[in-house]
């Protein structure tokens, strides 16, 4: 853990998330501040900071970290009508907390391109 992540602290349970989705390597909560119908945070439980990272250093917990977003996108109803994943990385990519995380957003008509 990170001391100072505040997506370590929503894994270990200081900071609250609205949980839907855990697996022994990944958690998946609620967005705080939604940007469509349904969406949500999937998080390795293990700190990295981006999805190179974790894909290089714990090739299973990336490998599970997809696995949750399946899972997220059954759960929610997203599956049938699609959805998008978004893994903003870095400066330019505009990541805001720099513990990997994927955006599964759906439950409207989404647009393209993004911004
Ligand atoms: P990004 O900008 O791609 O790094 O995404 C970070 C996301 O974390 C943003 O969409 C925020 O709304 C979201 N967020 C920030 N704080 C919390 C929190 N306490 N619980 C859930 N989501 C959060």
């Amino acid at each position: 853990m990170s001391t100072d992540c505040l997506f370590c602290k929503i894994v270990v349970g200081e900071v609250p998330g609205d949980v839907v989705v855990e697996s022994d390597r990944s958690l998946a909560f609620r967005d705080i501040d939604p940007q469509a119908p349904t969406h949500v945070l999937v998080v390795p439980r293990d700190h990295h900071r981006n999805l190179a990272a974790v894909a290089v250093d714990d090739p299973a917990a990336a490998t599970d970290l997809l696995q949750t977003v399946a899972k997220v996108a059954e759960q929610e109803g997203l599956a049938e009508d699609g959805y998008r994943v978004v893994a903003n990385t870095g400066e330019h990519g505009q990541q805001s907390v720099d513990h990997v995380h994927l955006h599964v957003i759906g439950g409207r008509q989404l647009q393209w391109p993004p911004g």
